[in-house]
């Protein structure tokens, strides 16, 4: 389905090619394998002179329904499915750089990105250094001449700092590097990276596009060389690929992804404004707020805030558990993406691997809870944390 269509319409309707039986939801391809109509043309498929599936880790079907899909609300040309975000930065990685390359990448990264960059990858020789997000001098201060992925997280997690793409795009490419955007918590909804010259768009389709917390997956999305010939080539040979029945979930989450998106982010906005004049909250970080750094993005590179948000607590460790603790209705757990709104304690979780001074540098304090905003409503949730916000 041709870009001519709006964006919901092509979030509900890209991709599916409706079989003989004529059905109207996507079919799900439980099938590892596809039978040739002779040994002729399982030769021919082999040897790529003919189009067609041979097996589910080069192409399915539903997966590809989901690929096509994504790639059409990202603006990218092509779309490779995988079993997890992680598995998308790894094929991302293992796809564009040789040993020797070297990382630039935003300071404030998902842990386990983190720790993929400077425990595994560095093991192969590929160094990574890190920048201040918004910082764009320093960005070109530490661009070395093996430089070859300029990665970034916008907004970031917990924080949700943010930069503007399109100079740091301009940067990777004066410098000849790629530039990377984990588009996880805005998603096509709100922001689209390679409209801003990003090079490529990774995703943790088990946030926002699965939207319901079911499925692991992710997903990275460019052009065709890169992504349909590079990034493809590692999955299909490495065996990172997702499945058709997650693809098929993320399908059904791709076709309510942007009202989700609005709606959350409205009550996030709202909840962010109101622990903003909280006695007991020292700090909220959310885009939409008029005091965030970086907030002349919303309305601008980002349609609005987002569902993330993070706050500091007058305290420490104990005030911040106690908060979590005291929750009825929040789920203490790490995920995020969620209709259901998760509340979370980074210092101790999800950046609880990073050392002390790693985790100081990149500003996740003891005294943060991250809240990832879902679909219940405004009352509720206000209410919950109030709860413990009076016991500290
Ligand atoms: C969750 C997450 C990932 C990793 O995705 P998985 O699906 O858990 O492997 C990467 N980047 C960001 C920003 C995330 O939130």
């Amino acid at each position: 389905m041709s870009k001519q269509f709006e964006f919901s319409t092509r979030a509900i309707r890209t991709g599916h090619q409706r079989t003989a039986e004529g059905e109207h939801s996507e079919p799900i391809f439980a099938t590892s394998s596809f039978v040739f109509a002779s040994a002729a043309e399982a030769a021919a498929r082999f040897a790529g002179d003919s189009d067609g599936n041979i097996y589910a880790r080069f192409t399915n079907p539903t997966v590809q329904t989901f690929e096509a899909r994504l790639a059409t609300l990202e603006g990218g040309v092509a779309c490779v499915a995988t079993a997890s975000g992680m598995a998308a930065i790894l094929a991302t990685c293992l796809g564009v750089l040789h040993s020797g390359d070297h990382i630039l990448a935003s300071q404030s990264l998902f842990g386990s990105t983190r720790m993929l960059f400077d425990k595994y990858l560095a093991r192969f020789g590929i160094n990574t250094d890190y920048v201040t997000l918004d910082d764009l001098d320093g960005w070109a201060a530490k661009l070395r001449p093996n430089t070859r992925l300029l990665f970034v997280e916008t907004p970031s997690n917990p924080l949700t700092e943010m930069t503007a793409i399109a100079p740091l795009a301009m940067l990777a490419h004066d410098h000849g590097c790629l530039l990377a955007v984990d588009n996880c918590f805005a998603t096509p909804a709100l922001q689209r990276p390679l409209a801003c010259g990003a090079d490529l768009v990774i995703h943790s389709a088990t946030k926002y596009l699965d939207g319901q917390g079911r499925c692991l997956g992710g997903a990275v999305v460019g052009d065709a060389r890169l992504v349909g010939e590079d990034i493809y080539g590692v999955i299909r040979t490495a065996g990172p690929t997702l499945s058709p029945f997650n693809a098929w979930v993320f399908l059904k989450g791709l076709e309510t992804l942007e009202l989700r998106m609005l709606a959350q982010s409205r009550t996030a906005l709202a909840l962010a404004q109101w622990l903003d004049a909280h006695p007991k909250v020292r700090r909220v970080h959310y885009p939409g707020l008029a005091e965030h750094p970086q907030h002349h993005l919303v309305g601008t590179q980002m349609r609005v805030g987002g569902a993330v948000l993070s706050f500091e607590v007058d305290g420490g460790r104990e005030a911040a558990w106690q908060v979590i603790d005291a929750t009825q209705v929040l789920s203490i757990t790490a995920n995020l993406g969620d209709t259901k709104t998760t509340i979370t304690h980074p210092a101790t979780t999800t950046h609880g691997r990073l050392s002390p001074e790693a985790r100081a540098a990149s500003g996740i304090g003891d005294n943060l809870i991250r809240l990832a905003v879902g679909l219940e409503h405004l009352d509720d949730l206000q209410a919950d944390l109030a709860t413990g916000l009076a016991l500290i």
